[in-house]
């Protein structure tokens, strides 16, 4: 693989070894060139040229550092579209000024050996001079459901991130973009952004990917030492309980939420930041769980700060 452009930042990468194969209709092997494109105009031509041909377009927008979960969701883009593209671009709008988007992790080798293997057609990683050049001012706001969990305590996070959704959707021109569960409020607030724009773009929310001892997946995993690792798990233990209690019939958010904060709080480096049962729709506050209510935390253990949820009265 031949990078052209900077070490980190690579205008255009060409593949000099084939890409995986791909069965086409009749299962024989074809082989697929994976483009890595750098620049907007490029991007954008691309784009309008494939809807010109008649392909449709399926997106996956991520910050890099590929896992599994983003596997996931590059797996169903796959059978979604002609086309798969896959966005790399850590958004410093997103970021909030004490925020880790210095040290945020990247590895574009490992992530296009990942894009590679799910059958990414076109790999694409602006940079932040070109998505936001001096005089930028334009900002997406979704109002009421980017106020509470995340949005209380990351102000403007979902502003940068309904921006940059938007940039990208003009960019790359999806028929269908996916995006995990994993973040359900940003899941919600894209949906209503799309709805309320009248954006011409499908949204799919996929499952959240665990570790098989229960963790989420999370590019920021691995900021963790072994022993925060461990405390980790306190996380998904909690929402685990909250489940076994809302199964045995407890409606009660105050008791679901007591159940979970005080297993949280029996690790000790674990610091809540918020741990709030709301009405899964529209992200208000519920007393008693009748309808399907997200229970949504995140908790700092030591530097690093994790989310998590669940929906309880939807089952998975
Ligand atoms: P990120 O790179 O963290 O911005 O994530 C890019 C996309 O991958 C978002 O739609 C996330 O919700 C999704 N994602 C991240 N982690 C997971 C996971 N563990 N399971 C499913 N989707 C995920």
């Amino acid at each position: 693989m031949k990078v052209i452009g900077t070490p980190h930042i690579p205008l255009l990468v060409r593949l000099e070894e084939p890409t995986s194969g791909r069965r086409g209709q009749g299962g024989a092997l074809f082989e697929v060139a994976m483009r890595i494109i750098g620049s907007i105009h490029d991007m954008q031509q691309a784009a309008l040229d494939l809807k010109r041909q008649g392909k449709r377009i399926a997106f996956v927008p991520t910050m890099g550092f590929l896992h599994e979960g983003h596997a996931s969701l590059l797996r169903e883009g796959r059978t979604r579209g002609d086309l798969l593209v896959l966005s790399i671009f850590v958004n410093p709008i997103q970021f909030g000024p004490t925020e880790d988007l210095d040290r945020y992790p990247r590895n574009l080798e490992g992530d296009c050996a990942i894009a590679r293997e799910c059958g990414v057609d076109i790999v694409f990683t602006p940079t932040a001079a070109e998505m936001y050049p001096p005089g930028f001012q334009t900002s997406i706001r979704v109002r009421d459901l980017a106020l509470p969990l995340c949005g209380a305590s990351r102000p403007g996070h979902f502003d940068g991130v309904a921006t940059v959704v938007t940039k990208l959707c003009n960019i790359v021109q999806p028929d269908v973009a996916l995006f995990g569960n994993k973040d359900f409020q940003q899941l919600a607030i894209i949906r209503r952004m799309v709805a309320d724009l009248s954006l011409p773009v499908e949204i799919v929310g996929m499952p959240i990917v665990r570790e098989t001892d229960g963790l989420a997946m999370s590019s920021r995993n691995s900021y963790l030492s072994p022993a925060e690792r461990a405390s980790a798990l306190c996380l998904s233990r909690a929402i685990l309980l909250a489940r076994e209690r809302y199964a045995a019939g407890e409606r009660s958010a105050a008791a679901l939420l007591a159940a979970a904060r005080d297993l949280i709080l029996a690790e000790p480096t674990a610091v809540i930041d918020y741990l709030e049962i709301r009405d899964a729709s529209t992200l208000e506050p519920v007393d008693t769980v009748n309808d399907p209510a997200l229970l949504a935390l995140a908790v700092k253990i030591g530097m690093t700060r994790l989310i998590d949820n669940t929906v309880l009265g939807d089952e998975p």
